[in-house]
């Protein structure tokens, strides 16, 4: 069978979902029996979003290739088995990049260097690198973000269209839109549909499917009315309604729909029936948890709905995991250092402190450490927050009261936390953390290794800065241990309080790997943690 196409674009509006729909679809695919590859397609100017704040675009994914990426790879991490590396994201920073750096080496031979065809043609090039991540790849997945209409994303649609053109009979467009509900009028509406589906037509792409995202369910006239004025067939017009419990349900639903049935006979891929028994249970379960725990996050972008977006996910595969929901607190760091502030904070179960950069809210952090580690609370330390943990334990425990991270005091007389020699020359800010998969080796009978169940494992890291060696014995001496080891340069990448229930900091990115179907093991055990607390404290207040 040749390769399958299926590019995925957006109207109306932005935050439809585009990601969440691309992986459901995806996953539908790999049921088919078909191995996916997926790729996003970012039209801003930055090379990748590492280098943006949180608040602008939200968490940035990493690859185990080392590559800073959109979020939207969370999702197709979380919902499919697409390979995921460099080849998976791609920006009009990077492509631009890339074009003027040929030119520059005059590898275009004197020729006028132009968006069509250089950039366009750098744009396709990506799509077959894509599809050639692995040798076996059927299907690949091109999601465009942004809306349609938006200048920027102009060159990717041309690309796409010459692409359909040149595989006309393996690629299909499948465009995601917004069908408003409007209360003055009591009815839902088509006609923004109608337009961005013009737009799509006024430069040379007509969608084969259309998927319309709202609030409420369309009508059988709703959906004639789209088929008739969009052009494209009746049964190819699908819904996505807005789910009240949870998004699990939206690969159930497009699959009720027959998405994945009209696909695979609009590209000649032989259909059968599928299972969707494993999703089904992590409804159910959504639906009627036999219990909930309570974490309080603690950080600077806590507001910032896709800033841990990660964490959150993993969260709730963790208490999915044990047949529990999870409900999330958000805790914003920036205040807790004053005085009696930690008394005031919501009442949890546990508490995790994830990644994060700069001064801003760090004091807080640590007064959250020390109370969580005084009061034997479950936490959960994600690469700052295990930074946070070791600075708090050399503060408060060893006694060295300036202890801190050279990150936030350079000239502390105890930098626990510091950078390593080939960090200290590094003036560009894109791409030049310790990034990607590094493998780890963790210590017998610690809690790391009860939870993994396996003695070495392998995770993704983000950060410059390091446990530093200098103090590891004195910690471990006074109780802190250093129970997973990146062996090869003696890095320590898990730290856990010795006589505290569940006290533990990963200096790597957990919740990159973590799964609906397939829970994270420190996940699962922080989860297990606040069980356990809950009970304990719901026992003592029987007696
Ligand atoms: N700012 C810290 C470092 O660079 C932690 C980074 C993170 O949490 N991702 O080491």
């Amino acid at each position: 069978m040749s390769i399958k196409y299926i590019f995925i674009t957006g109207g109306v509006v932005s935050s439809l979902g585009k990601g969440l729909t691309a992986a459901s679809i995806a996953l539908l695919l790999e049921k088919q029996g078909l191995n996916v590859a997926m790729l996003k397609l970012d039209p801003y100017l930055n090379v990748d979003p590492g280098t943006m704040n949180p608040f602008q675009h939200g968490e940035v994914y990493v690859t185990d290739d080392g590559a800073e990426t959109d979020l939207d790879l969370g999702h197709y991490f979380r919902y499919t088995h697409s390979p995921l590396s460099k080849a998976s994201n791609a920006t009009s920073g990077q492509i631009y990049d890339t074009v003027i750096k040929r030119e520059r080496k005059g590898d275009y031979l004197g020729k006028t260097v132009q968006v069509i065809p250089h950039i366009t043609n750098e744009i396709k090039s990506r799509i077959t690198q894509c599809s050639q991540q692995q040798p076996n790849i059927d299907v690949v997945f091109v999601e465009i973000g942004g809306t349609v209409g938006d200048i920027e994303s102009l060159p990717f649609l041309e690309a796409l269209r010459q692409f359909k053109h040149e595989n006309h009979q393996d690629s299909i467009f499948i465009h995601l839109t917004y069908t408003p509900y409007l209360s003055a009028a009591g009815e839902i509406k088509t006609k923004p549909t109608q337009h961005s589906v013009q737009e799509l037509r006024s430069i040379g792409i007509v969608p084969n499917i259309i998927v319309c995202r709202g609030e409420y369910e369309l009508s059988k006239e709703l959906k004639d009315k789209i088929s008739l004025f969009c052009d494209v067939p009746r049964e190819a017009v699908f819904d996505v309604v807005d789910v009240d419990d949870t998004i699990y349900e939206v690969p159930i639903n497009l699959n009720e729909q027959n998405l994945d049935g009209l696909i695979c006979n609009m590209l000649n891929i032989k259909k059968k029936k599928i299972d969707l028994k494993d999703w089904k249970k992590i409804v159910s379960v959504v639906k009627r948890p036999k219990g909930s725990v309570k974490v309080g996050i603690v950080g600077k972008y806590v507001q910032h709905q896709d800033a841990y977006k990660s964490v959150f996910e993993s969260l709730e595969h963790a208490a999915i995991s044990h047949g529990f929901e999870v409900e999330i607190e958000r805790i914003e760091s920036d205040k807790l250092f004053e005085k009696g502030a930690i008394k005031k904070i919501p009442k949890c179960d546990g508490y995790l402190i994830p990644g994060g950069f700069g001064e801003r809210g760090w004091e807080g952090k640590i007064a959250m450490a020390k109370h969580c580690r005084e009061k034997d609370i479950p936490y959960f330390g994600i690469c700052l927050g295990m930074q946070v943990m070791v600075v708090e334990y050399a503060r408060n425990v060893l006694g060295y009261e300036d202890a801190n991270s050279t990150e936030i005091d350079s000239s502390t007389e105890h930098p626990v936390i510091s950078l390593l020699s080939e960090q200290r020359t590094v003036r560009n800010l894109g791409g030049t953390m310790r990034l990607g998969a590094y493998p780890c080796k963790l210590k017998e009978k610690s809690r790391a290794a009860a939870a993994y169940k396996v003695s070495k494992i392998s995770e993704r890291h983000r950060h410059r800065y390091e446990v530093n060696n200098q103090y590891v014995d004195e910690l471990e001496d006074n109780g802190l241990l250093f129970t997973g080891i990146f062996t090869k340069q003696k890095l320590c990448e898990i730290a856990e309080v010795k006589n505290h229930p569940w006290m533990l900091g990963a200096q790597f990115h957990p919740e990159f790997k973590s799964k609906p179907t397939c829970a994270h093991p420190l996940f699962g055990a922080f989860v297990q943690a606040m069980i356990g607390k809950k009970k304990k404290n719901m026992r003592k207040k029987n007696v």
